[in-house]
């Protein structure tokens, strides 16, 4: 029988782009699979991260980005740990995950944009100037109206205007996810039809998720379970209290501002403080374990940094609103209009897009059978 031959073409710009991603210690693995004994994500047949370490070093971009498993590993770090060569395994794939996202989300110009670090600033400007254009049209830049001698957001930036350009970055956050997830999962199928059952898959993925088992395996990063589901459920409070909003203004035109009594008041409180706490938690455990785990890249800095503004931004605004000082109240929630609009409008190009792919992967590879 002829043998067969497979020709490997490795992408040097590829190999680059993990270094310059956070993978810089990729070039000492010397194949030892030390890593793929000691992880307790990965399933028993064809198990990571050994190969991806080796999918990494000879620049094979295509197998490597399109592979559900770079998203079953939860960057624990026990692999980083245990490695005798110091190569930062779990920094790898998780630089591997970062080129993923920028891989797969469209246009591929903001993704690049997100990802480098000097045009953080054009980013920004955007929100902006969309937002300061249409408070400056109100000709609430000078002269902010108040209701009885109160600040009331909504009569500085109306909720009409608030909901079109926020519904206009959710509708073009949710398109870009939409093209990347088709293409993604097309990658990772192979155009191959799947035989198991996707309702399944899903269910059994939103189970794991609101416990975050996966985070029990971890044990070298431990306390990430606390701090990544605080992060989470205030997401859902917020989420409930956006939702509740939409009802008052919508279904009751009932205005804000709400009485911090009120349900949505509370849920919106408790979750802001939440996600404060969860942040926190990340930074501390990130500065604790970075000789352990590696301190992160941009790319992660950015999303921790984001959604740190947002919560910040949000509680002080409401506490100058109710302390009524004016001068700095106004400023506060304008930058934190422009720091959700950032959230959301680019979440397909930054780290925000990781809670996407990987519950894309992890349904993937329940229904393919790859898990249990
Ligand atoms: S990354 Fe480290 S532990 Fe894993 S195979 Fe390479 S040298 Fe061995
Ligand atoms: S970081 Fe954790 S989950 Fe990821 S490969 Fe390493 S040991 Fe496994």
């Amino acid at each position: 029988m002829a043998e067969q031959v497979q020709v490997v073409k490795p992408d040097l710009n590829f190999i680059n782009d993990v270094i310059k991603s956070g993978g810089e210690s990729l070039k000492k693995c010397y194949q030892c699979s030390t890593c793929t004994v000691v992880c307790n994500a990965t399933p028993d047949s064809k198990p990571f991260p050994r190969k991806e370490m080796m999918y990494a070093q000879w620049g094979i971009k295509d197998k490597l980005i399109s592979n559900p498993d770079i998203w079953l590993c939860h960057q624990c770090s026990d692999c980083t740990a245990y490695c005798p060569r110091g190569a930062k395994p779990g920094e790898v794939i998780g630089a591997v995950r970062k080129i993923a996202i920028k891989n797969y989300s469209a246009p591929s110009a903001l993704a690049n944009m997100v990802a480098d670090p000097k045009y953080f600033l054009v980013l920004f400007a955007i929100p902006v100037i969309i937002l300061l254009a249409i408070i400056a049209a109100l000709g609430n830049l000078s002269d902010v109206p108040r209701v009885d001698g109160k600040i009331v957001y909504s009569e500085f930036m109306p909720i009409i205007y608030i909901d079109i350009v926020f519904v206009l970055a959710a509708a073009f956050a949710a398109g870009s996810f939409a093209m990347g997830i088709r293409k993604y999962w097309k990658d990772m199928s192979g155009g191959i039809k799947l035989k198991g059952n996707l309702f399944n898959g899903i269910k059994e993925t939103i189970f794991e998720i609101l416990a975050h088992r996966r985070f029990q395996k971890c044990n070298v990063t431990k306390d990430r379970k606390i701090s990544h589901l605080l992060v989470f459920y205030s997401f859902v409070g917020l989420a409930i209290t956006t939702t509740l909003a939409i009802i008052y203004i919508y279904g009751f035109n009932y205005k804000s501002p709400y009485p911090l009594y009120d349900p949505l008041k509370i849920i919106g409180n408790i979750s802001g403080v939440a996600l404060l706490v969860g942040i926190g938690l990340i930074v501390k455990n990130r500065i604790k374990n970075a000789e352990k785990a590696g301190s992160g890249s941009y790319f992660d800095w950015l999303f921790i940094a984001v959604v740190a503004v947002v919560a910040i931004t949000g509680m002080g605004a409401q506490f100058l609103r109710l302390a009524d000082i004016g001068f700095l109240a106004y400023p506060t929630y304008f930058f934190h209009l422009v720091f959700v609009f950032f959230l959301f409008a680019y979440a397909p190009f930054f780290k925000m897009a990781h809670m996407v792919y990987r519950t894309v992967a992890m349904v993937f590879a329940k229904q393919s059978e790859r898990e249990a």
